[in-house]
C-alpha cells in the first residue's frame, strides 16, 4: 500500500476533496493510506505553541525546528522521500510525481505563517517542492495537488482505459485536443481526420497536434523536448 503522512496543523483539511472521486474510491479500497499527523500534538506548553518569532524580526511567525522534529520522528521517520512544501522549491513535475508513486509513499510537511525554520530543512532531509510561482496561505492545498497527482498514478486507480501514457507531460509534449458528439457545435465541427476511421491518421495528427500546441504554449517543454529527441522537431513543417 502505498503511504501518505501529511505533517500540518490542520489536519481536518485532509483527505477533503481527495475523499471523493478515483482517490476518494482507492483510499477506500486500500490502494493507498493518508495518515495526517497534528503538529500540534507536539507544541510546547498549554497552548501547544508550534511557532514563534522570526530571529532577526520582522512580521509572522515561523514554525519551530524543535516541534516539527518532534511530529517527524514520532509518526515518519522511515524512508519515504519527505517533501517539505514551498515556493522556493523545485518546480514539482510529472516526472517527478511519477517517480513518487512508484515508491512506498511519502511524508508531506505543510508550512504555514512565514515557514519552517531553516535548520529543520537540513536535520531532516526535507525536499523543498514548489506547486507553482505564487503563494499559498499554507502547504495544505499543495500538499492535495501532491498527492492527487501522485494516486492517480498508482496501478488501477484510473482504470485501463485510461493508462496516462498519452497525457500531458508523460512524453515531454502537452496532450493533443480532444473532442466528442455533438458532432458540430455551435457551427463548430470535430476535424475530419477524427471521425475518418483511419487510425494511423488519427495518430499522425494527434502528435502533429501535440508538438504544435507545445511549441506554441510552452517553448520551454519545446526546447526540452528538442533537446531529448531532436528528430521529430527537425522533420516538423513550419506552420
Ligand atoms: N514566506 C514564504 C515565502 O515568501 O517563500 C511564504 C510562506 S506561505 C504564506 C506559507 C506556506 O504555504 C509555505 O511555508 C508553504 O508550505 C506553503 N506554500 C505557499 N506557496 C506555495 C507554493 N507555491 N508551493 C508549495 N507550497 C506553498
Amino acid at each position: 500500500m502505498w503511504r501518505a503522512t501529511i505533517l500540518t496543523i490542520f489536519p481536518d483539511m485532509f483527505p477533503g476533496p481527495l475523499g471523493l472521486s478515483l482517490a476518494g474510491k482507492a483510499l477506500k479500497a486500500g490502494t493507498w493510506s493518508l495518515e495526517p499527523v497534528d503538529i500540534r500534538d507536539f507544541g510546547i506548553g498549554a497552548h501547544r505553541t508550534v511557532d514563534d518569532t522570526p530571529a532577526g524580526g520582522g512580521p509572522g511567525m515561523v514554525i519551530k525546528a524543535d516541534v516539527l522534529a518532534q511530529a517527524i520522528d514520532a509518526r515518519a521517520a522511515d524512508p519515504r522521500p519527505r517533501l517539505l512544501m514551498s515556493p522556493r522549491g523545485v518546480p514539482l513535475t510529472q516526472h517527478r510525481v511519477a517517480g513518487l508513486a512508484k515508491g512506498d509513499g511519502v511524508v508531506i510537511v505543510c508550512g504555514r505563517f512565514e515557514g519552517v525554520d531553516e535548520r529543520l530543512i537540513a536535520a531532516r532531509g526535507l525536499e523543498e517542492v514548489s506547486i507553482g510561482d505564487y503563494v499559498l496561505s499554507g502547504g495544505e492545498i499543495a500538499a492535495l495537488a501532491v498527492l492527487d497527482a501522485c494516486v492517480r498514478l498508482l496501478p488501477g486507480v484510473m482504470g485501463a482505459e485510461t493508462s496516462g501514457t498519452e497525457e500531458s507531460f508523460a512524453d515531454g509534449l502537452l496532450e493533443y485536443p480532444q473532442y466528442t458528439r455533438p458532432q458540430v457545435f455551435e457551427g463548430r465541427p470535430i476535424p475530419d481526420v477524427l471521425v475518418s476511421g483511419d487510425h494511423a491518421k488519427v495518430a499522425r495528427w494527434r502528435r502533429e497536434e501535440a508538438e504544435r500546441l507545445t511549441r506554441e504554449r510552452r517553448p520551454d517543454l519545446w526546447a526540452a523536448f528538442g533537446a531529448k529527441t531532436p528528430s521529430p522537431k527537425k522533420n516538423h513543417p513550419k506552420r
